[in-house]
């Protein structure tokens, strides 16, 4: 696996088609490697990005704090067959004078808890697209909304590249995988259960005809919620919830109706 660290030699590497892009903050766990592999069997050419984007942290937020391990990273995305690594440096990405962002107009949800993270989402990706050249770029429904907003960025920006959103990876117990969870205490980790179960809680009570966010709000066993809202995702409907579990944020949804693809 080849590692590249400039825009400029990204763009030159020779990738045979077809071309497949999976970005990342790193800290890699399992639901990244499942689009690693997802990757690795559609595509010729399979390149992962690990960036931790500060254009997505609010001041207040935990970027200083986000986990971030190259050595084990790299390891693993070689383990997976990844032909490129683009680590890429902020300085690298967002140079002196930046001054153009991809700002979607969304509303509700983590565009409403989280002011300014899609539109550094957004940004980033159309950068990376533009970098790469992916033919097909790979997310995870566990952030469905991101996934949502990048339909809309490559709809209404007529971006070439093919979305594919594969399901969230959890744990035995039910916890969606996080590069965020390693801040859980033992106790909160048992707290956090709460929020994939009120989650499943929603959705039998949706496919019995009763509200969803009622029913996930009332199971959240004490979790503070940001927000627990239903939200369109391409041609599926996810019930989607962020909550608190001491300092860290988790976010979860569960599929109500549809399918994610
Ligand atoms: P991140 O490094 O957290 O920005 O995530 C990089 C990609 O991995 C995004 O498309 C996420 O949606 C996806 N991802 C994160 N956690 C999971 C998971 N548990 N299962 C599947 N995909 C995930």
């Amino acid at each position: 696996m080849r590692t590249v660290r400039t825009a400029t030699e990204m763009q030159q590497v020779a990738l045979s088609h077809k071309v497949g892009l999976v970005p990342t903050m790193g800290a890699f766990h399992e639901g990244h490697l499942s689009l690693m592999r997802a990757a690795r069997a559609e595509c010729a050419s399979v390149v992962v990005s690990l960036f931790v984007n500060p254009t997505q942290f609010a001041a207040n937020e935990d970027l200083e704090l986000y986990p971030r391990d190259e050595e084990r990273d790299a390891r693993l995305a070689t383990e997976v067959g990844v032909d490129v690594l683009f680590v890429p440096s902020a300085e690298e990405l967002y140079p002196e004078g930046f001054a153009t962002w991809v700002d979607v107009e969304e509303a509700g949800g983590e565009a409403a808890a989280r002011p300014g993270h899609l539109r550094g989402v957004a940004t980033v990706c159309v950068k990376l697209f533009n970098i790469v050249r992916p033919d097909v770029a790979f997310f995870g429904q566990k952030d469905a909304q991101q996934a949502a907003v990048l339909r809309r960025v490559v709809r209404d920006l007529n971006v070439d590249v093919e979305l594919r959103v594969l399901p969230t990876v959890r744990d035995a117990d039910g916890l969606a995988l996080s590069s965020r969870n390693v801040y859980l205490s033992t106790a909160e980790r048992a707290e956090a259960l709460a929020l994939p179960r009120a989650l499943e809680t929603g959705r039998s009570a949706h496919v019995q005809g009763s509200d969803p966010i009622a029913a996930a709000r009332a199971a959240l066993n004490g979790l503070e919620p940001d927000y627990v809202e239903v939200i369109d995702v391409g041609d599926a409907r996810v019930l989607a919830a962020a909550a608190r579990v001491g300092s860290t944020r988790l976010i979860d949804n569960v599929v109500l109706e549809g399918e994610l693809r």
